[in-house]
């Protein structure tokens, strides 16, 4: 039998999920027709990591003497525990290789196809038997929903009795509509798409995004959803991963905020897990300064919860809060700065605790990526990774890889990393979390009683 914590995992984009070795197959065939200084790329990469990448030089060195230049390939792509905490960084050695999955996409299906069976028969060979990619696509209309259909059709052909593959489109935050239009559009010309085509993702750049953005977007997911329940889609959505825009205590809603949009499953929630005074101490004045539109939202917010927050621990003094209310709404474009004291830290822990508990209420998940968190959530260490406060926590909660090929792990890693770094050992961590499958987004098809 299958360790189910190894062999499913919920968070994994596509386009993360090659490795070094995948890049060079796949660059093997393009890596000179490949115009490398488009869109910026070389000019970008250089700058952020300091360097003089070659890219033409670099795969015919990795395929013409592979015992040197592969590593050095491995290096220029992988973002390694060395990397640590640039996101610039990380960004930058992704585009090495989403410029190829570019180009490659551009030479039309035979292409894509082959990008993306290189991937999932790499996760194969690792065993897993389960897994929801997310991908999310460029483009309008026809050539919109024909990308997606393409990669909803060879994630379809991947499956076998060991294996199956799931797909979760990608919106852009900036305007998500469009794309959610092409799904829905997509699963009405092709109704046989629908049990491997089951949710949409809100992913990429978090801050100046609030979850109240969306309100209208789920809205219409709900209505779609009651009105095609054969094709009913679900939401998953990052949130809580970077959020320097604002308080802690604003970070900590917008989880609540997402899981009361009608979210399934949650990506990261840093912000639930990462101890307040570890996350202040990242950078000067750390979450000192929001909005004051967002000041204004926590406050309407902690009226709404005054009660359920005060049996937290975080007493609401609702005549004060009115009264800053009162003298915000007319400077709603303006920031508001509050410093942090060791009360507000100790609220913060008790409002962590609310939502973590308001999220095992409402059913919501948490997908936390260990190493993601790391290398790009701005955890300064294992010691205090947000996974210590969750797994305490009452959540339902699974482990996930998020970009394995640009990180270089595996699930099995990831678990492994679990046990050596926290209290849990592989079975108690068993225990705590169960089986993550029943997490996944199950077409309608599969859900009929
Ligand atoms: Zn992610």
């Amino acid at each position: 039998m299958p360790n189910p914590l190894t062999t499913c995992d919920l968070h994994v984009h596509l386009a993360g999920s090659f490795y070094a070795e995948d890049l060079l197959a796949i660059g093997a065939p393009i890596f000179r027709e490949v115009d490398w200084a488009a869109r910026d790329f070389l000019n970008g990469y250089n700058a952020a990591l300091d360097t003089k990448l070659d890219p033409v030089q670099l795969f015919a060195e990795a395929l013409e003497n592979p015992a040197t230049g592969f590593p050095k390939l491995k290096n220029a792509y992988v973002f390694g525990p060395e990397d640590s905490g640039d996101f610039e960084k990380f960004m930058w050695k992704y585009r090495l290789f989403s410029h190829l999955w570019g180009y490659g996409w551009e030479q039309g299906r035979e292409t894509a196809v082959s990008m993306i069976t290189q991937a999932v028969e790499h996760h194969k060979r690792q065993g897993l038997r389960y897994v929801e990619y997310r991908a999310g696509f460029w483009g309008e209309g026809a050539d919109l929903r024909q990308k997606i259909q393409i990669c909803a059709e060879a994630l379809a052909a991947e499956g076998d009795e060991q294996f199956t593959a799931r797909y979760i489109v990608a919106l852009p935050r900036e305007e998500p509509l469009a794309t959610y239009h092409a799904v829905r559009q997509l699963l009405v010309e092709q109704p046989q798409l629908a049990p491997i085509l089951l949710g949409i993702d809100l992913a990429s750049r978090e801050e100046g995004y609030p979850p109240k953005l969306y309100r209208e977007l789920f809205q219409q997911l709900r209505q779609d959803n009651a009105a095609h329940p054969d094709q009913a889609l679900t939401a998953v959505y990052h949130v809580g991963e970077t959020f320097f825009d604002k308080s802690l205590e604003s970070a900590a809603r917008w989880c609540h905020e997402a899981a009361l949009l009608e979210a399934k499953r949650l990506g990261h929630c840093i912000a639930l897990g990462l101890d307040p005074e570890v996350a202040v101490s990242r950078r000067p004045q750390a979450h000192e300064k929001e909005l004051v539109s967002e000041r204004l939202d926590q406050i309407a917010y902690d009226l709404r919860f005054a009660a359920e927050l005060g049996l937290f621990g975080v007493p609401v003094d609702e005549e004060r809060l009115l009264a800053e209310q009162k003298t915000l709404l007319n400077q709603a474009d303006d920031w508001v700065e509050r410093p942090y004291t060791p009360q507000r830290f100790q609220q913060i822990r008790q409002r962590q605790n609310f939502v973590l508990n308001q999220l095992h209420q409402l059913g919501t998940v948490i997908e936390c990526c260990p190493m993601s968190n790391l290398r790009i959530g701005g955890v300064p260490d294992a010691k205090h990774h947000p996974i210590h406060k969750l797994l305490a926590s009452p959540v339902n909660l699974c482990l996930c890889t998020d970009d394995p090929g640009t990180f270089d792990i595996t699930l099995a890693s990831e678990i492994e990393w679990v046990v050596q770094h926290t209290t849990f050992n592989h079975d108690s961590l068993a225990k705590r979390l169960g089986n993550p499958h029943r997490f996944s987004l199950r077409s309608a098809s599969s859900t009929k009683p």
